[in-house]
Order: C-alpha cells, then sequence, then structure tokens
C-alpha cells in the first residue's frame, strides 16, 4: 500500500521502517526527526498525505494531532485510512475522527502498548477504535507492526482501552515498588519475595516480568541504573490521561488518582524525570511514613 507517516520519533520511526521491511511505500514526514532508510522524506505533513490509501499519526499528544489534522484532512484522498496511534485524550480522538469523516476518511484510533522494543521489533498490541468497515483494510498493516491486534469498539475505545490498561499498570507498579521497599524494612530478602509473589495471587507483569528490584527476575531497566524503557514521564502523561477520561465520564479512581499523585511528585518534584517508571522503588526506600492523614500527599 500507499502509506504516509507523520512522526518518526522513539516510536513513529522504527514503525515506518517495519512497514518498509513489508513491502509498503512509505512517505514520512516529521519536523525534527530523521526519515528512517527506505521512507521517502516529504517536506510537510499535507506532502506526505497526498493520494496515499492510509495515513499513519504517531505524535505526542492531542494538541498536535489536532493541528495536524487540519493540516492533512484536506489533502487526503477521499476513502482513505486514517489511523492516529498516540496516546492521547478520548474526547480529542472523537473530534479529530468525527472530523475525518467530513473529509470522507475512514478514521481509527490505535494506540499501542510494547514500548520502543516493540516498536522495533514489530511486535506492539493495538487497541483499535473505530468501524467494522475499514477493519479489514487496515488489520494488515497494523499486523506488520505489531504482534496483537484487538478491535475494541467504536472510536475512542481503542483510546480508552489503552489508558485503562496504563493505569492499572501505573497503579501496580508503584504498589509493587512500595512492597519490596517495605520488604527491605521488614527483613525480607528481596530474592525470596520475588520467588514466593511471582507464583502466588500478587502476582503481575510488573513483578513477573519488569520487576523493580535489580538482580531479581528477568532482567529489565532495574538491572540498568533506570534507564527507561518506559519513563516517568510517559507513566505520569498516561495517568493524567486517565483521571481527564475518569473525570468525563464521572467515574470513582481513587487508586488512579493516588497513583498519579506519586507520579507527578517523583516527576515535578524529585528525581524521576528521564528515569524509567519501576525507579519507583529506590524512591520508596529512601522515604519514611509520613502524611498518611492527609489524602492528597503522596
Ligand atoms: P517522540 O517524542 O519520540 O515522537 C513524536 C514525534 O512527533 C517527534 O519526532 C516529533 O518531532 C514529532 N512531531 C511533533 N510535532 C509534529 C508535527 N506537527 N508534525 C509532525 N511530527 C511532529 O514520542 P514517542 O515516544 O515516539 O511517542 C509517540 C506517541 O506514542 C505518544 O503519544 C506516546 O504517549 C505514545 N507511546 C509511547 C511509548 C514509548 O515507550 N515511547 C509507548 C506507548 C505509546
Amino acid at each position: 500500500m500507499n502509506i504516509g507517516f507523520i512522526g518518526l520519533g522513539n516510536m513513529g520511526g522504527p514503525m515506518a521502517a517495519n512497514l518498509v521491511r513489508a513491502g509498503h511505500a512509505v512517505t514520512g514526514y516529521d519536523p525534527v526527526a530523521p526519515v528512517p532508510e527506505g521512507v521517502s522524506a516529504a517536506q510537510s505533513a499535507a506532502e506526505a498525505v497526498a493520494g496515499r490509501d492510509a495515513v499513519i499519526t504517531m505524535l505526542p499528544n492531542g494538541k498536535i494531532l489536532r493541528s495536524v489534522a487540519d493540516q492533512i484532512f484536506p489533502n487526503m484522498k477521499s476513502g482513505a485510512i486514517f489511523v492516529d496511534c498516540s496516546t492521547i485524550n478520548v474526547e480529542t480522538t472523537r473530534a479529530v475522527a468525527a472530523k475525518a469523516g467530513q473529509y470522507g476518511l475512514q478514521a481509527f484510533d490505535a494506540p499501542v502498548s510494547g514500548g520502543i522494543g516493540g516498536a522495533t521489533a514489530g511486535t506492539l498490541t493495538f487497541m483499535v477504535g473505530g468501524r467494522q468497515t475499514g477493519f479489514a483494510i487496515l488489520r494488515p498493516i497494523l499486523d506488520v507492526m505489531g504482534q496483537k491486534v484487538v478491535l475494541c469498539g467504536s472510536s475512542g475505545a481503542g483510546q480508552a482501552a489503552k489508558i485503562c490498561n496504563n493505569m492499572i499498570l501505573g497503579v501496580t507498579m508503584a504498589v509493587t515498588c512500595e512492597a519490596f521497599a517495605l520488604a527491605d524494612k521488614l527483613g525480607l530478602d528481596r530474592a525470596k519475595l520475588f520467588d514466593v509473589v511471582s507464583t502466588s495471587s500478587g502476582y503481575s507483569w510488573s513483578t513477573n516480568v519488569y520487576c523493580p528490584a535489580p538482580g531479581v527476575g528477568p532482567k529489565s531497566p532495574a538491572d540498568n541504573g533506570y534507564q527507561p524503557g518506559f519513563s516517568s514521564e510517559l507513566m505520569l502523561k498516561d495517568l493524567r490521561l486517565s483521571q481527564d477520561a475518569a473525570e468525563l465520564a464521572n467515574a470513582d479512581t481513587p487508586m488512579g488518582y493516588l497513583a498519579m499523585k506519586v507520579y507527578e511528585a517523583f516527576v515535578e518534584s524529585e528525581d524521576g524525570r528521564g528515569r524509567d517508571f519501576s525507579a519507583l522503588l529506590p524512591r520508596f526506600e529512601k522515604r519514611e511514613r509520613t502524611g498518611y492523614d492527609d489524602r492528597d500527599k503522596a
């Protein structure tokens, strides 16, 4: 297929490269990031999308997506597929999809899980929102970049699945780090805790696959000085999106809220910026039990 790709950063770059490897003709645009080998470089977003069968965006946030959408929709051919893989809020996703419809485009949200490693290896999970019609055309493109594609429902359902998943991940990682720091203070060996938890009812991806304790469990960013991996900033971004969505939907999410406050303090007032999101473990190690009468205190 003829594919336009806008946003060739940490995720978009390797995703576009995989499309080229699979034999697609890809034209890409990014004002900063280099164009991967085999991708034709366009001088603007509008140029990258003209005449393409499908256009993929992989951008930092919803505000940028809205602005890019305004630039590209008038230049896309009617009936073409527009798929946004960025992680953004549900409201913006639905607004942009509605606008795409006015231009006769078939719009999908398809945020991903799997990080830079998954983007490079072509093993991402895509959570898709949009209409069944058109999904049959979209699916083979996503299959090139990922190992699992789930059509979650109508427009916005992909973003909803992504932020629910990452709210679970943020809360689970935070409590996993708390538990390992508590174990230290109780004189319990970390390897023993891993041995028990990873095969007991407290098990989770955060312990079993991505253990925040260095030297314990499979290799993870903890074994590499907490270099990301998945950065604390990105986790904070996703937890904020989940709270925006909860606000919009009038949903009670106290654990998600508290995890957001913890990552907010870690990133904005402490040393969390640029560190993996599992670096909450050394954070908790250093802290004492204070502030438990005040719910807002992380
Ligand atoms: P990134 O910052 O590396 O890439 C974004 C790219 O968009 C940049 O290269 C930037 O120059 C480009 N860009 C900005 N404004 C633009 C414009 N107007 N036109 C064209 N390009 C523009 O970010 P990333 O890590 O690749 O993440 C992209 C998206 O994927 C984000 O929404 C993020 O939340 C999500 N995501 C990231 C990860 C991860 O591990 N990095 C994992 C899952 C989801």
